[in-house]
């Protein structure tokens, strides 16, 4: 086993006078102690082996809050998704040939060990995703229970008895896995968008080849040697990272590979739609957002300002169910805007290992940069910043929380996924309209309504062209729940009974009668 290479590379110290020096400081600490850790792997897990890319090559993996290096990990590409297919097929027969209990009991064994490194894994996803450590530690809790949940969903893939339309005939409907599945993450869940495939995918009967975005890898890579320890058996799961696009199209060209899970941007989810249809694999979907939370003016302020501060600037806006665009009511909007901003600038920002910081950075330049020209079209066509609006006083790739008022519907604030922790508030007058401004979007993920009015509640879920719908609710994610969308918001549902039913096929077995002549 490849004992994981931790470069704790100094940081520049350009970077130092615009960084949280006793942060920094203390991060560099916990990435010591967790490159001791049983956990911490950063090579590729292909058959049950810890493997460099064939070739050598690595590629860094960068704390967002601080800019240092936290490890290498392998740059792999087709050739060793080729071998991951490989193992995940040899190990498919026995996997699915296992009964249902004794999957579930490796499942559940994965689960109490990732609950008992819960501290570990939280610290990991603070320190290569950034988002403060409450709120990781949540995450492990939010992963992990997807793979209890399907480990005891395992017990009940029922089949059916059709009652047979020929007296000497008995009709069955088996459910049996797929087969092997490619399944690809992003970086903004670096361990639940992963336990939400595997653990329906492996419950039931599955193997799977798993490509965590080269941002994040580390968790995922921690989570496997779980599953490893855990006894889930050499090649059922393994991990490649590298090149995306040689890695996604090794995986859509594969025959042996029956099912392409995928978490992620629309763009990237309608080139893999496109080149699934090659091999004819089965798909799931789950891409971008643009949450409408829609505030009426018969809604309880208080209830009202803590939800949309929850849906927003959760994981500092970096959600697909992040609220895109706050819609409020005319009568209310000044009131409203006033005790948000009063919410708002109360949240702390900074590194993620900081007692009481609730907004860490963004991911990378890149997004700073989207935010900020998402705000600069806004500001062009007559919106206002109200509170925040520009980079945080602690560089990197902090951003102040803020507040935009006056959005209009055609300002991209309000069309595309900010995917930041920018508020832009619209109004409306009645509620048709809101509803209206909700759905004029291709996206259709998550929806938000703050209202107390009960017949409104019931007349507006209906309406919304959304697969999720939170009723004075802003974090609504649950693995007992379906989670999913429609327009172009994705295909499929995950978690919840519904979830597993992505991994498995149906087959029909008509049975004749044996003793006929
Ligand atoms: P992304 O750029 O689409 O990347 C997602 C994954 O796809 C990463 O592993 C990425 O690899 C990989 N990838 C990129 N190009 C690829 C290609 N040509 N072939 C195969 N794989 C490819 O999205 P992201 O920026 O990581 O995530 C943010 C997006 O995900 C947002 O739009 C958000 O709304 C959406 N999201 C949706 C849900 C949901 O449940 N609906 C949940 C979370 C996030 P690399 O990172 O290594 O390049």
């Amino acid at each position: 086993m490849g004992v994981a290479r931790f470069a704790l590379c100094k940081i520049s110290s350009s970077l130092l006078p615009r960084m949280h020096r006793p942060s920094a400081l203390r991060q560099m600490s916990v990435a010591a102690d967790l490159k001791n850790s049983t956990i911490f792997r950063s090579q590729g897990l292909i058959g049950g082996q810890w493997v460099a890319a064939h070739d050598g090559k690595t590629l860094q993996v960068n704390n967002p809050s601080t800019g240092e290096i936290i490890a290498d990990v392998p740059f792999m590409g087709r050739r060793e998704t080729n071998d991951a297919i490989s193992s995940a097929y040899e190990a498919l027969n026995s996997w699915s040939k296992l009964t249902a209990t004794e999957r579930s009991k490796c499942l559940r064994k994965w689960y109490d060990l990732i609950m008992s490194h819960k501290e570990e894994l939280g610290q990991l996803i603070t320190l290569e995703q950034g988002k403060p450590l409450k709120e990781a530690l949540g995450e492990v809790s939010y992963g992990a229970s997807f793979i209890e949940f399907f480990a005891e969903e395992a017990k009940r893939v029922y089949g059916d008895i059709i009652p047979a339309t020929l007296a000497d005939r008995r009709l069955f409907v088996l459910k049996q896995p797929v087969g092997v599945v490619g399944a690809i993450t992003p970086w903004n869940f670096p361990l639940a968008m992963i336990t939400r495939k595997v653990g329906p995918a492996l419950a039931c009967g599955c193997t799977a080849v798993v490509k965590p975005s080269e941002l994040t890898p580390l968790t995922a890579l921690a989570a496997a040697e779980l599953a490893l320890q855990a006894g889930i058996p050499p090649g059922v799961l393994n991990v490649v990272m590298g090149n995306a696009p040689d890695i996604g199209d090794a995986l859509l060209a594969s025959p042996q590979v029956r099912k392409i899970t995928f978490t992620g941007s629309t763009a990237v989810g309608k080139k893999l739609m496109a080149g699934a249809a090659g091999t004819v694999k089965r798909i799931s979907l789950e891409l971008g957002g643009n949450a409408p939370c829609i505030v009426f003016d018969d809604a309880d302020l208080d209830v009202a300002v803590k939800g949309v501060l929850a849906a927003k600037f959760r994981n500092s806006g970096q959600t697909c169910v992040c609220a895109n665009r706050v819609i409020v009511h005319e009568g209310i909007y000044e009131k409203f805007a006033e005790a948000f901003s009063k919410a708002v600038q109360n949240l702390q920002v900074g590194d993620g290992f900081t007692e009481g910081v609730v907004q860490g950075p963004l991911i990378n330049e890149a997004a700073v940069q989207k935010v900020e020209s998402f705000l600069q079209d806004a500001l062009s066509k007559g919106a206002k910043v109200i509170l925040g609006g520009k980079r945080h006083s602690l560089g990197m790739t902090f951003y102040e929380p803020t507040i935009v008022t006056d959005v209009k519907t055609d300002m991209l604030l309000a069309r595309e996924e900010v995917f930041g922790p920018v508020a832009p508030l619209l109004r409306f007058i009645t509620e048709e309209e809101a509803i209206r401004i909700a759905n004029d979007t291709n996206a259709g993920l998550a929806a938000y309504i703050f209202t107390s009015n009960v017949q409104r509640t019931w007349r507006v879920s209906e309406a919304l062209e959304y697969g999720l719908v939170g009723v004075n609710e802003g974090i609504i994610s649950t693995e007992v729940a379906p989670f999913g969308g429609v327009k172009q918001s994705g295909l499929g549902r995950e978690g919840s009974k519904y979830g597993i039913d992505e991994y498995l096929e149906l087959k029909y077995v008509c049975l004749g009668d044996m003793n006929r002549k």
